[in-house]
């Protein structure tokens, strides 16, 4: 664009004169810029697009119910998008997760855990209020969010607003034992509230990855102590690690879970935090002072509710796993062969989530190389976003073998070009 726009970007520093690209049209995995671009979207527009984009069914939902009602209260009242969508949750969820609490976005989700597992001890009248997290998390931007996520260049400003938290080391491979007596040693104070955690794949944290058998090791403990356990699935769920959830891998039932990103597929704002009967009785009563204090204007919005509704139907209408199965065979066979010819270290894997680190002198988020890298990729129109020096794809499911040819073709040009 010619003149200034006042628009003012996330996470991005405008002081450094990148082109911001306008997108007229998407499909599937590809984007349409105004300047007549196709871009192959490899990052599913941060996390969110699963199907691939404007997925006719949903698109379909979103106009039908656009058309019949666009808003509601939802305190005290309810719509049938929601009740469905509650319903469907609660179908294909963990059995023991019983109720279904709507917000719009992963952040909000992560707030509505945390103030659950507050009020859960406090009307429990035992109170707790320690949240044990670990190292190299992010569960969002919001105050608690930040709070419970790691603390770096990220949020040092805001420091001040962040509550304290006890930090367990990331289980790093060999020494999981490490993080489980940590863990261990968290939840025996008789403090701690709630263990928040994003099972198997730490996202922004650089896709750093564990084992499904560490997930169970740490939810087991958590029971041995009535510590209640947070999934954060906003990223990993909806078939991102190759199955529903990644906590199905490890046969693990949260006591809450939030769901956000892929829940309509990624075409709306909406979010859900899931909880068992206790959490959900402890808040049941006629005492009004125990009711659950938190609501935004959007809370279930119907037309992002209907979008949801879309996004169950094809999860039961499509083969959504075997496309899965088939995109992490190409990623893994597309990597390996990037690994054999760069110098990159610890290529990992976790379904549709692939991620290596290109050996660099300057590593970290900020790292210039990875920045480097971006405007590379985007040259040859490809949307990846390394996380400083490593490079990931999470593509929407629908990509095409000919679309993923290309990006490991210009990942190949963009690393002979960098290093
Ligand atoms: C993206 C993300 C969030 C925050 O979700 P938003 O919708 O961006 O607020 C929370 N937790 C995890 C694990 C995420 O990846």
């Amino acid at each position: 664009m010619s003149e200034k726009s006042p628009v003012w970007h996330p996470f991005h520093q405008h002081g450094l004169g990148e082109h911001i690209p306008l997108v007229e049209r998407a499909e599937g995995a590809a984007l349409h810029t105004s300047d007549g671009r196709d871009v192959i979207d490899a990052i599913s527009s941060w996390w969110v697009i699963t199907h691939g984009h404007n997925h006719p069914h949903i698109v379909a939902a979103i106009q039908d119910q656009a058309a019949k009602l666009d808003q509601l209260i939802f305190a005290g009242w309810t719509h049938q998008p929601a009740e469905d969508l509650a319903r469907g949750l609660t179908a294909i969820m963990p059995a023991e997760l019983e109720y279904v609490f709507f917000s719009d976005s992963g952040s909000t989700a992560v707030e509505v855990a945390l103030k659950m597992a507050l009020g859960f001890w406090t009307n429990s009248g035992a109170p707790r209020d320690r949240i044990v997290v670990m190292e190299h998390s992010y569960h969002g931007d919001t105050i608690g969010a930040m709070s419970v996520g790691e603390r770096g260049v990220f949020n040092r400003a805001y420091s001040p607003l962040l509550f304290d938290v006890e930090t367990i080391p990331f289980p790093n491979a060999g020494q999981e034992q490490h993080t489980l007596d940590a863990l261990e040693a968290a939840c025996r104070t008789g403090q701690a509230a709630a263990f928040i955690v994003e099972p198997l794949v730490l996202g922004a944290g650089g896709m750093l990855m564990y084992s499904p058998e560490t997930l169970r090791a740490m939810r087991d403990i958590c029971s041995r102590h009535d510590v209640l356990f947070i999934a954060d699935e906003v990223m990993t769920g909806w078939g991102r690690t190759g199955t529903l959830l990644a906590c199905h891998q490890a046969d693990v039932v949260p006591d809450i879970l939030c769901l956000a990103k892929g829940l309509t597929g990624g075409s709306m704002p909406l979010a859900v935090t899931m909880a068992s009967a206790p959490i959900y009785d402890a808040h049941y009563s006629t005492d009004r002072s125990k009711l659950f204090f938190h609501s935004s204007s959007f809370t279930a919005n119907p037309i992002a509710c209907a979008a949801a509704n879309a996004n169950l139907a094809i999860w039961r209408e499509e083969p959504v796993r075997e496309r899965v199965t088939t995109l992490a065979k190409n990623l893994a066979a597309g990597f390996e062969l990037l690994a054999a010819k760069h110098p990159v270290s610890n290529v990992r894997q976790m379904g549709s989530i692939i991620a290596m680190d290109v050996e660099a002198q300057d590593a970290g988020y900020l790292a210039d190389i990875g920045l480097k890298m971006r405007e590379g990729f985007f040259a040859r129109d490809i949307l990846l976003r390394p996380l400083g020096n490593t490079i990931y794809l999470m593509p929407p499911y629908c990509i095409s073998e000919q679309q993923l040819d290309r990006i490991f073709s210009v990942i190949d040009q963009t690393l002979s070009d960098v290093l």
